[in-house]
């Protein structure tokens, strides 16, 4: 497992602007002439000043630890390709998988009560999502149901999630594990896993019908590049998938779903893997490690949890069979 970090966006670049406004203050108030130590209006501006840098200084030498789960920096490959185009394309190879769907009368419609609960929950979670992603707060979020046995459920980038109805009702997922669920694909969109992967590939295969599709936009190149199909089709990096049980945790746990729900989800996962592995264990590898992982890191969001509003309606799962 990787060495474990504190986010950017709550790291020492803040620490770094509040110190340096600090200093410009500070010497603002000395002035460029030769000072007079005895002067009662230098006096007052050193006085000033000192209070000016003690309160920054001592919020800087107090700032609490970040609290909730620590996860490394962003893949540097995620910048070989634009965030935008990357979202369209994900948008449109969702429109054409749910237009598949409703053809072969496979979609949920809007007032089925699993797709209510899968709305109401990924409600709750979204609120967070910018905490991770500053983009994710302008993203139009779409949650779709699809009528099949596998046992999957995915987040394309731009915020474009679907489960199968094969995870809710084969796992007989609570709230609390659908939470996690959900917490966990919507990280791989947020910290941009797919953009990072298309990236990689770009890089080391020079993938030229990926770059025709990405930056030619003609309908030819798009077709040949399939962007979004490939995004679909994506198998994550157990790297990838730390960070998705980690983030999703904490998501869930803001959000007032209980994060010792994570453990029974994977343990529902893996009973469900004895046999024909599903869907989702095969496009998001596990490792050995993960339940310990997860374990371990429950404390960390444990009081976001308790201090969290808890939903005030629950579902259950569909009825078995
Ligand atoms: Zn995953």
């Amino acid at each position: 497992m990787r060495a474990l970090r504190v986010p950017a966006l709550e790291t020492g670049r803040i620490a770094c602007k509040c110190r340096s406004a600090i200093f410009r203050k500070t010497t603002s108030l000395t002035p460029a002439a030769t000072p007079d130590p005895a002067d009662p209006a230098r006096r007052r501006l050193l006085a000033a000043g000192a209070l000016l840098a003690q309160p920054g200084a001592a919020a800087l030498a107090q700032a609490p630890p970040r609290e909730g789960v620590q996860v490394g920096p962003r893949s540097s490959f995620e910048s070989l390709v634009p965030a935008a185009q990357i979202e369209a394309e994900a948008a449109r190879g969702y429109r054409e998988m749910i237009a598949q769907a409703r053809a072969a009368r496979r979609l949920a419609p809007p007032e089925h009560v699993q797709l209510r609960r899968l709305v109401m929950i990924s409600t709750r979670l979204r609120p967070f999502a910018g905490m991770w992603n500053p983009r994710a707060i302008a993203w139009q979020w779409e949650v779709n149901l699809i009528n099949s046995p596998q046992v999957n459920a995915f987040c394309m980038p731009g915020g474009k999630i679907a489960f199968y109805w094969g995870i809710l009702a084969r796992l007989q997922l609570t709230d609390d594990e659908v939470a996690m669920v959900m917490g966990h694909e919507m990280t791989h969109a947020l910290r941009e896993h797919g953009r990072s992967q298309i990236g990689k590939q770009v890089a080391t295969q020079g993938t030229i019908a990926l770059l025709a599709g990405l930056f030619g936009w003609s309908n030819a190149s798009r077709q040949a590049a399939n962007v979004g199909g490939h995004l679909l089709s994506l198998k994550y990096s157990r790297d990838d998938e730390t960070e998705a049980d980690l983030i999703g945790l904490e998501l869930a746990a803001r959000a007032g779903y209980d994060p010792r729900s994570a453990l029974s989800l994977w343990r529902k996962m893996e009973e469900a893997s004895k046999g024909a592995p599903p869907a989702f264990l095969s496009d998001h590898p596990s490792n050995p490690d993960r339940l310990h992982t997860i374990a371990a890191n429950i404390p960390r969001v444990q009081g976001l949890f308790e201090r969290a509003p808890k939903p005030e309606q629950r579902f259950g799962p569909p009825l078995a069979g």
